[in-house]
């Protein structure tokens, strides 16, 4: 299979370097590969090289990202976003358990599409929001080191489903970046400690990621250059900030004049205390840790903590963690002493009992943890990335797809299944569903290429898929699976999993491209980029707008009875509203508020058939 380089030193002006970003859900960071030393470095400037993953949307229109929106987080929350990474490629179904944390507006439409977020009248989705970051890291980049930066590898956690790595992918793009790889944070992590370069050695790796608020434990299988992970689990609702609580609510037990404080609502900032006791000690285990807290009135109470009382207030955290790593090793099968290697990444492994931990249950290896654990995944990245810059003769690269496999989604969206760049032979499959009541056959078309839209890329085949029990719409579950070998034939077959029905084909993807073809294609993907992201996300909208509509006609022509004349008259304005704006293909925003007015219009009405529906059943249960 070719190996396809871009080269497009002829349309810049500045010498180009890919980087490696670690796009984290609290800060973020972009490093390279400095050739002239041949080291990973992170990439700083006067404001250091962390940059925190929060974003303020000013009323203009403008966005401020990193220590500059930082502030806004208490001054203006409705307006600054944090924690996208946790909303990215995600459904409002998904994210309804920590919403509630969350200062900005999230339109909670109850549906599966993809979360939304307004500010100002604007809609934001988090591939928008994540772009603003990748942009502000890649500009910072360029600012640093004085040259362009186009192409780079992302990290993302090893749980991230397809979906949320496509969400990442987008955001590359919207961004300006081309993303040569999206790559696990456990296996940029053991990048980062070498471990893995040595292509004859098989290797069992454990990477303990202890962050602020998300705790995971991946086990990694390295062989061949080819980093699997044998076994990920982890808690999103697990990290320092734990050991900061229990650490305020022993100083509140202890030091009952705190309570009031509780009460004045200043948590926050006895948060940050409890933040420092823990830091400091964990630097200085032998001292004691003392504060004056301030309590209004002049009075004030001496907060004090030693490592003993550290220790009991993580007692618990690291118990949790324990458990995690035991489950990752029986979902491995493995006994720790197969485990080879261990690599600790995340601010909070600075505490010393987490090395303790880890060496008491691996007694066998050094722990990795030289490095620091902030900068271990980009620096990792940014490793890849000099990989797949062609740097590095030591490594093989593997052979790759050089171009996406996709299908046709609604509205001509192409879906790519295996994106170019992914390592074969590999499989992939996905889900799909039909749209309409009854739909009896489904049309898969292939598609490859790097466009946005299907009519731009190049079709390799189609087949339909006949003989789905009717059903309502939603309710059929179509597996789609690519195949992909390593002699390059694609296998595409379609299976609806509740009927078994199954149909398939067989493609030869390159057949007949040659490679000035094959990089005229990447170089169209990649000069429309922009344009087209915000292409799909106007389908999308569109899309979502005539589900509705669906929806919304065939509830009223069901449940007449449950609305009055003016409620009905009231829903169909609305969905002749959004119809118009359907039919003329109306602004982005225009559409999702439309589809919002319309949704918050009729949810009453839903609500209403609920209820109809509880007491029917309660009537029944009677008789
Ligand atoms: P995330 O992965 O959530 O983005 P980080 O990896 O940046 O988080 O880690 C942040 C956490 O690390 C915070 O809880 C912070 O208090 C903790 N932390 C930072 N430095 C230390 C230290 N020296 N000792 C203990 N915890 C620390
Ligand atoms: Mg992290």
């Amino acid at each position: 299979m070719a190996k396809i380089k871009i080269d497009l030193s002829g349309k810049v002006a500045k010498p180009q370097v890919v980087v490696g970003i670690d796009l984290g859900t609290t800060n973020s960071l972009v490093a390279w590969v400095n050739p002239s030393t041949g080291n990973a470095e992170v990439i700083a400037d006067e404001l250091g090289a962390l940059v925190p993953s929060v974003i303020g949307l000013m009323p203009g229109g403008s966005a401020q990202v990193g220590v500059l929106a930082k502030g806004g987080l208490v001054t203006a929350p409705e307006r600054t976003i944090f924690s996208v990474k946790r909303l990215l490629g995600r459904s409002y179904k998904d994210i309804a358990d920590f919403q509630r944390y969350l200062g900005y507006r999230i339109i909670d439409e109850d549906n599966e599409s993809m979360v939304k977020i307004e500010v100002d009248g604007k809609y934001y989705n988090p591939i928008e929001l994540s772009a603003i970051i990748l942009k502000a890291l890649k500009e910072k980049a360029e600012r640093a080191l004085n040259v362009e930066v186009v192409q780079a590898v992302v990290t993302v956690p090893a749980y991230f489903n397809d979906a949320q790595r496509q969400a990442t992918r987008d955001a590359g793009k919207l961004a300006g970046l081309e993303i040569l790889r999206i790559v696990n944070e456990p296996t940029a992590a053991s990048l980062s400690y070498g471990l893995g370069l040595n292509r004859e050695e098989v290797e069992t790796v454990l990477v303990y990621d202890l962050g602020g608020g998300t705790f995971d434990v991946s086990i990694l299988q390295i062989e061949d250059g080819v980093f699997d992970v044998l076994a990920t689990k982890g808690d999103t609702a697990l990290g320092g900030d734990d050991i900061d609580r229990s650490v305020m609510s022993m100083w509140q037990q202890a030091y009952p004049a705190l309570n009031q404080v509780v009460l004045a609502g200043d948590i926050q900032r006895l948060r940050l205390v409890a933040e420092a006791a823990k830091i400091a000690l964990s630097g200085n285990p032998t001292e004691t840790f003392t504060h004056d807290f301030a309590l209004g009135d002049g009075l004030s109470v001496l907060l004090s903590l030693d490592y003993t009382g550290l220790q009991a207030a993580a007692k618990e955290l690291l118990l949790k963690t324990e458990n995690c790593i035991a489950a990752a090793l029986r979902d491995a099968s493995l006994k720790p002493s197969q485990i080879q290697a261990v690599v600790m990444v995340g601010g909070s492994t600075r505490y010393p009992q987490v090395k303790a931990l880890l060496e008491e249950k691996f007694p066998h290896v050094a722990v990795n943890n030289t490095l620091n654990p902030d900068e271990v995944v980009a620096l990792g990245a940014a490793i890849e990335a000099d990989v797949l810059a062609g740097n590095r003769k030591d490594i093989l690269l593997l052979d790759v797809t050089p171009l996406s496999l996709g299908i046709e989604t609604a509205g001509g969206l192409m879906d790519v299944l295996i994106p170019r760049n992914n390592k074969i032979p590999c499989r992939v499959g996905r889900e799909y569903t039909t749209s309409v009541d009854g739909q009896v056959n489904l049309k898969i078309s292939v598609f490859q290429g790097e466009r946005e839209l299907v009519a731009q890329n190049r079709k390799l085949g189609e087949f339909i898929l006949k003989d789905i029990p009717a059903m309502p719409a939603g309710f059929p579950k179509i597996e789609v699976a690519f195949a992909l070998d390593a002699d390059g034939l694609l296998k595409v077959s379609a299976k609806e999993l509740r009927s078994g029905v199954t149909q398939q084909i067989d493609i030869k993807p390159q057949y007949g491209l040659t490679d000035e073809q094959v990089e005229a294609m990447l170089m169209a993907g990649f000069q429309h980029a922009q344009e087209d992201v915000t292409a799909r996300l106007h389908q999308e909208a569109i899309n979502e707008g005539h589900q509705l509509v669906y929806l919304a006609k065939r509830f009223i022509e069901k449940n007449a009875n449950l609305l009055n004349e003016d409620e009905m008259e009231g829903t169909k304005q609305r969905i002749s509203a959004l119809e118009c704006l359907l039919a003329e293909r109306g602004e982005k925003d225009a559409i999702l508020q439309a589809v919002t007015a319309l949704n918050d219009y009729t949810r009453p009405f839903a609500e209403r058939l609920m209820d109809v529906a509880v007491s029917a059943a309660l009537k029944g249960k009677e008789i």
